[in-house]
């Protein structure tokens, strides 16, 4: 029988021990630690995320900061509040809710960011580490992956790691990673030929395309790990209802792999878990604490 890579429970586990090294610390810190969201406009699923990530963080005792902007906002309006949350003693962390509206300039409020701040490891100066391989804040949704595998002690030094999609949210910090940490990657995409022929000599296959159902078993060798970032919404064949899916058609390919993740409870709430690990870090260094946080991972 197939293990399934249950991000659910081992995202729980991890906010228990971040929930107790919160409440330890506070004594010293003298605050809570703090994370603001910018969400800019009325994106359904932004909002649906936003809500989870204030759930969480209220969880484990972060102090969180909601700033709901309009989309008739000004590009100078939404660079002013990352300046003043990037001086502001009470916020470790500044999250920018994307997508946000095409009129915005994405990037040049992302760099915006202070890296210190910068929980979802966007910022190019994260990036150029990650790429150095230097310790830096990283990505939340691949430092998810990444304890995921290594809670079952999926090894990933010398394996055939092949990741689909080159996003710069996704895919390419997660082939970095993976990269550092001794994985032969292969990272694919959208103009990638015989992708399948790639797949299958996959020991691990990670699927971050945004396209419902795109892999199938015929994508998969016996045996091999397929994590599944992909999120869709669909309508199902009730009219009026709907069900959620990724990237990875689960029932065709559970049979023939050793691993999977599912979806929902897979990769998403491992997402969270590591944002609010990067605020606690980014807290953690203002004041100085014990930096046992890495001892909370897996
Ligand atoms: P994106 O659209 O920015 O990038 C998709 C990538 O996949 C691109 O590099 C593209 O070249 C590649 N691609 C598209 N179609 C392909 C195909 N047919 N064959 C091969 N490659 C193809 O998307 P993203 O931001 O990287 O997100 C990908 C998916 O992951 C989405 O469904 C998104 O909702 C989901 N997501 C989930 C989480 C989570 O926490 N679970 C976090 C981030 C993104």
């Amino acid at each position: 029988m197939s293990l399934k890579l249950d991000g659910k429970k081992l995202s729980l586990e991890i906010e228990e021990r971040l929930k107790n090294y919160i409440s330890i610390h506070k004594k010293i810190a003298k605050r809570a630690p703090g994370l603001a969201v910018i969400r800019i406009g009325e994106d359904q699923a932004s909002g649906v995320y936003v809500n989870n990530k204030e759930k969480a963080c209220s969880r484990v005792g972060i102090k969180s900061f909601i700033f709901h902007l309009k989309d008739n906002v000004e590009q100078k309006e939404v660079e002013k509040l990352i300046n003043n949350l990037n001086f502001d003693r009470d916020i470790d962390g500044i999250l920018l809710q994307l997508p946000i509206p095409k009129k915005f300039d994405e990037e040049r409020l992302i760099s915006l960011i202070n890296p210190s701040k910068d929980v979802d490891g966007l910022n190019e100066i994260n990036m150029g580490k990650l790429v150095k391989n230097e310790p830096a804040m990283r990505s939340c949704t691949p430092a998810g992956i990444i304890n995921l595998l290594r809670s079952q002690n999926i090894t990933i030094e010398g394996k055939k790691i092949v990741v689909i999609g080159r996003s710069l949210l996704v895919g390419k910090p997660l082939s970095l990673m993976l990269l550092n940490l001794n994985g032969t990657v292969t990272m694919t995409h959208s103009k990638t030929i015989n992708l399948n022929k790639l797949c299958k000599e996959a020991d691990i296959l990670i699927v971050a395309a945004g396209k419902p159902n795109l892999v199938d078993s015929s994508f998969v060798k016996e045996g091999t790990v397929i994590i599944d970032v992909g999120i869709h919404r669909l309508k199902s064949s009730d009219k009026d209802k709907t069900r959620l899916c990724g990237d990875v058609l689960l029932e065709d390919v559970i049979p023939k792999v050793f691993a999977y993740t599912p979806v929902p409870g897979g990769v998403g709430p491992m997402t969270v878990t590591m944002l609010l690990v990067n605020t606690i870090f980014s807290w953690q260094k203002q004041f100085g604490l014990s930096s046992s946080l890495n001892d909370l991972l897996p």
